[in-house]
C-alpha cells in the first residue's frame, strides 16, 4: 500500500487516539512519539506504523535512499594558514614551508 501526496491514514496504536499516517511526495510521517522524537531529517524517519502500513522493506528502501540522496556530511578543511611576507611594494608573497 502507498500514501499519496496529501493523504492521511489512521492507524490505531497503544494510545487512546489513533496515530495519522501522512504521505509527502517522497516521504511519510507519523503522529506516534517513536516517529515525533526519531533524530535526522524528516526524509528519513520511519516507524513501526509506517513500515506495517507500506511494508517494512520497501520503507527500508526508501529511508536507505534518502540517506544516499543526502549530501554527505563533510568536515570543513581547513587550511593553515601560510606565511606571507610583504614586500615594499604592497604585494604578498606566500612562503612556502
Ligand atoms: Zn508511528
Amino acid at each position: 500500500m502507498e500514501l499519496a501526496e496529501g493523504e492521511t491514514l489512521r492507524v490505531k496504536g497503544s494510545a487512546p487516539d489513533p496515530y495519522v499516517l501522512a504521505g509527502h511526495g517522497s516521504w511519510y510521517s507519523c503522529t506516534c512519539p517513536a516517529w515525533q522524537f526519531q533524530k535526522g531529517p524528516l526524509t528519513r524517519r520511519t516507524c513501526k506504523h509506517l513500515k506495517g502500513v507500506l511494508g517494512a522493506a520497501a520503507e527500508e528502501a526508501r529511508v536507505r535512499e534518502a540517506e544516499a540522496r543526502a549530501p554527505r556530511r563533510r568536515k570543513p578543511q581547513r587550511t593553515p594558514p601560510r606565511d606571507t611576507i610583504t614586500d615594499d611594494a604592497g604585494r604578498e608573497y606566500e612562503l612556502d614551508d
